[in-house]
């Protein structure tokens, strides 16, 4: 069902998704369909609950705040099976599940549970015959649109800031993975907050993205997806209210490894930061670059790793791969893996389907990778890891930095010389030094140039859903 007004609803159109295990290719169930006139009606109801003198915004901030803390309980005490339906709907491992996705959305709730009562304003010297002071208020209602790598913490990255700055919801999942936002809606509702204040709408992008991006009554925009997806959405802002936009986009990273690493180490780690969540992450460091006097050593270990890892039912323990999400992007990577084959570079493992049934890809690592070759310059986002040989600092920062994407890069070194020079040199919203994809929600998210704009997590997150007002007062100068 549609989750509108702490209400469930039947689509008005009557449609329905079909809900797969990506695992088996089996149907798991089917959801409501949500459609324009089910968003209308989500934001009508959205709108209402931000409405001046609604329960929501005539409430104590700290209560807000107490709300959000109370979702992450709930979240908290229904883990097991929060963490049993993102491994069944995205075919994630569910140890992963559990302990990577689950644990980072209970911390985000819980960090912005803590804010939503520290949101100041300031007082502004001015000219003395007046007296100014900005608001930090709530911007409105946020059309939140959401992927199927991370839906339940992905969501929580949503909602979280929106809702302790005190604005309204509308969310979509993605059509792949609606599970878990559902249950999220449940647990809002349970937690106590007021109708309206959260929305959960599963629906198509062209049908309910489309709805949001371009509605005349939402606020503000929050995407994260693919950058092609990114650029309909600014363009229906700008073609529809100019509702604010954030957007957290592709990445095709690059992760520098120098001859003076922990060599087992920062295999290891480029490891995990490529193959992590099947390959599945905006954050993949999908192009490592390794420095010549370490580079064949780094790609012997780089294949033994990939040639370790166990396929299969993303529910079974020892299990450290499952399937890809879905045909399409099947199809998108082993497209790419073809590509590579015929640009010449070389195949040293995997670059073939495994098992049957279920959308498995064999871990796959080329080497002798050059720029210019697709699997250099488009994001695979599938289990496909890129090694190229590199010689000189200069030559690798100017390498790293060729790529419209700037969402994270890494930095493998013992010379701290080293690290400060590449990391502030890199073009990229987040640099790991000796270490990838380390994270909290504490930590501002997001990318430069085409990766995005804004963003998500920490302090940084609240500009991103409050406007500043500023008032201005008159003193008459009575006693004068
Ligand atoms: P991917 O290609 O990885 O599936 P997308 O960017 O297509 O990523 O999808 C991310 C989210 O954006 C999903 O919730 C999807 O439904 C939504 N989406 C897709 N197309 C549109 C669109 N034209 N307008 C708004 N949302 C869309």
């Amino acid at each position: 069902f549609l989750f509108i007004n702490n209400e469930w609803h039947e689509s008005c159109r009557g449609g329905k998704i079909p809900v797969y295990n990506p695992a088996t290719g089996k149907l798991l169930c089917e959801v409501e369909e949500a459609d324009n006139e089910d968003v209308d009606k989500a934001v009508r109801s959205a709108r209402a609950a931000f409405e001046m003198g609604s329960l929501w915004r005539s409430m104590d901030a700290s209560d807000r705040g107490q709300l959000l803390t109370r979702l992450a309980d709930l979240v908290e005490r229904d883990r097991l099976l929060l963490a049993t339906l993102e491994a069944l709907d995205s075919g994630k491992v569910f140890l992963m599940a559990y302990f990577v996705d689950l644990m980072a959305t209970i911390k985000t709730l819980r960090y912005y549970g803590g804010w939503a009562d520290k949101i100041h304003g300031k007082t502004i010297p001015v000219d003395g015959e007046y007296f100014t002071y900005t608001r930090h208020e709530p911007i409105g209602v946020c059309g939140q649109i959401i992927p199927w790598n991370f839906p339940v913490m992905m969501f929580a990255w949503k909602i979280a800031p929106a809702l302790c700055c005190g604005n309204t919801v509308v969310i979509k999942p993605a059509e792949q993975t609606p599970l878990s936002a559902l249950h999220m809606a449940a647990l809002i509702k349970e937690a106590g907050f007021p109708p309206g204040v959260v929305n959960v709408v599963p629906g198509y992008g062209q049908t309910a993205g489309c709805a949001i991006s371009h509605h005349m009554d939402i606020d503000k925009v929050a995407f994260t997806g693919s950058t092609a997806v990114g650029k309909l959405i600014q363009k229906a802002a700008g073609d529809s209210n100019l509702k604010r936009v954030t957007l957290e986009l592709g990445g095709k990273n690059p992760n520098i490894v120098f001859a003076d690493c922990d060599l087992e180490y920062a295999v290891e780690q480029a490891h995990s930061g490529l193959f992590f969540n099947q390959g599945q992450c905006c954050l993949a460091g999908s192009r490592v670059f390794v420095e010549e006097p370490i580079y064949k050593e780094f790609v012997r270990r780089s294949v033994e790793k990939a040639k370790s890892k166990v396929l299969g039912n993303p529910l079974l323990p020892g299990v450290d791969q499952g399937p890809q999400i879905d045909q399409k992007q099947f199809d998108k990577i082993m497209e790419l893996i073809e590509s590579g084959k015929r640009e010449g570079a070389t195949l040293e493992c995997g670059g073939a389907v495994w098992g049957h049934p279920g959308l498995f890809i064999q871990p796959t690592v080329f080497s002798n990778v050059t720029d210019d070759m697709r699997i250099a310059k488009e994001e695979i986002f599938g289990p496909v890891q890129q090694i190229m040989c590199f010689r000189s600092v200069h030559e690798v920062i100017q390498r790293a930095n060729t790529t419209h994407y700037g969402l994270a890069a890494g930095v493998f070194t013992s010379d701290i010389d080293k690290a400060l020079t590449v990391s502030s040199a890199l073009q990229a919203g987040m640099v790991w030094v000796n270490c990838y994809n380390a994270m909290s929600a504490q930590c501002p998210f997001g990318g430069f140039k085409m990766s995005g704009n804004g963003r998500e997590l920490g302090e940084y997150a609240l500009q991103e859903y409050t406007e500043v007002k500023a008032v201005t007062i008159k003193i008459s100068q009575k006693n004068s």
